[in-house]
Order: structure tokens, then C-alpha cells, then sequence
């Protein structure tokens, strides 16, 4: 796997990607509307339907911080945030993420690469978010996750205008940037994942992009 995964990350072929799609539901399409009212500084356009769909120009990496893909797919699963009180004042659509990699760097796709999925303050609207099984002390991330982070992210960047590819932990260095919307300006919160050593490491597969963020 690792070697597949390191070849497909400098070659640009599509990784091996399983599609296991959370239901959009209309609770879903709801409630990211309403948190879109309650965050983006510009308009809706009023269709529900257009306004959860984004183009998307940024890539974000998380981790989970927990051991295992199952309780990443059971967190994301419901339309609605549950026992995240910090984020719960912001609104009640539940946290998500396009794509969960596993330890071993199997690829799974949760929702459609241009629905609107919250994991990002100030960008939602515009970034796919990737989460990594794992993180931290714990669970370091693997040499497995960093070759499968890069091959998406390569074949993302061929499929999508993306620009920017940053950590979650970078997400304050486009504050300013015309990509940035947040109404409320003490709504930011401090991330410590991926961490700077992921990100240098995905950031030397895929140097030949020329995407911005670090
Ligand atoms: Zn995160």
C-alpha cells in the first residue's frame, strides 16, 4: 500500500478512493444554510440547494484525534452537532469532512467534493477538508496518510481550482484574504492539527502544484 501510495502521489494518478457518501439530507441542507446566514459575509442567493454547493479553491487537513475510522464515521454521521459546546454557539450543523483517511492510507469519500461540509472557520464555502484518522501523541499520523494525503490533494488540484492547500492549524493565515468570511470576529478557535511536520512532509509530494498557504 505505502508504495502504491507514494508512486500515485508523485504521479498523479487517482488514489484508490471508496465512496461511502452521508446522506445531504434536507435536515442537512437546512442547517448549513442556516449556519452560512449566521457566517458568510456575502449573500445567499436563497436557493438552498445552490447555496450548500461550493467551487472548491482550498484544501484543509485535519486529524481526528481519535484511534479509529468507525467513531469518525459515527461523529459525522448525524446532520447535527452533538457535545462540541465551544462550536455549538455557532451554530447546530454538525462538523464534517469530504474525505477520512486511514492509517493505512485507505481513502474514503463521505460527501460530494462541492457540497458545503463544516470543518474550517471562515472558509467552508470554498475548502474541502480532509481528516486523518489518529493525531497527536497518541496516534502520530502515518507515512501511509501523508503518501495518500498528496496523491488526493494532486488529484483534487486536477479536478478543482484549487489555490490554497493548508493544516487546520494554518487556517488563520487567510484571515484578510478575499477567500475569508466570518461575520463574527471573535469566533476563531485554536487548532493544533495536522501539525507543521504533516504538512511539510505532504507539502514535498506535492511542491510541483505551486499551491499556496504555507
Ligand atoms: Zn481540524
Amino acid at each position: 500500500m505505502t508504495l502504491l501510495l507514494l508512486s500515485l502521489a508523485l504521479a498523479g494518478e487517482p488514489p484508490p478512493i471508496t465512496d461511502r457518501l452521508l446522506p445531504y439530507e434536507d435536515a442537512r441542507v437546512q442547517l448549513t444554510v442556516e449556519y452560512l446566514q449566521a457566517h458568510r459575509t456575502a449573500p445567499l442567493s436563497g436557493e438552498a440547494e445552490r447555496d450548500t454547493r461550493m467551487e472548491p479553491k482550498v484544501i484543509v487537513l485535519h486529524w481526528t484525534a481519535g484511534p479509529s475510522a468507525a467513531s469518525a464515521w459515527n461523529t459525522f454521521t448525524a446532520p447535527t452537532l452533538a457535545g462540541r459546546a465551544e462550536l455549538l454557539g455557532a451554530g447546530a450543523l454538525n462538523v464534517g469532512a469530504h474525505f477520512l483517511v486511514d492509517r493505512d492510507g485507505s481513502i474514503t469519500r463521505l460527501f460530494e467534493e462541492d457540497r458545503i461540509v463544516r470543518h474550517v472557520i471562515g472558509l467552508n464555502h470554498l475548502a474541502i477538508g480532509v481528516e486523518n484518522v489518529g493525531g497527536g501523541e497518541r496516534w502520530p499520523l502515518t507515512a501511509a496518510q501523508v503518501q495518500a494525503n498528496a496523491a488526493l490533494v494532486r488529484w483534487l488540484a486536477g479536478r478543482h481550482p484549487i489555490t490554497h492547500l493548508i493544516g487546520h492549524h494554518e487556517y488563520r493565515s487567510l484571515e484578510g484574504h478575499p477567500y475569508f468570511e466570518e461575520k463574527d470576529p471573535s469566533y476563531r478557535t485554536t487548532k493544533p492539527d495536522p501539525g507543521a511536520a504533516f504538512m511539510t512532509e505532504v507539502r514535498a509530494l506535492v511542491t510541483d502544484l505551486g499551491l499556496q498557504g504555507d
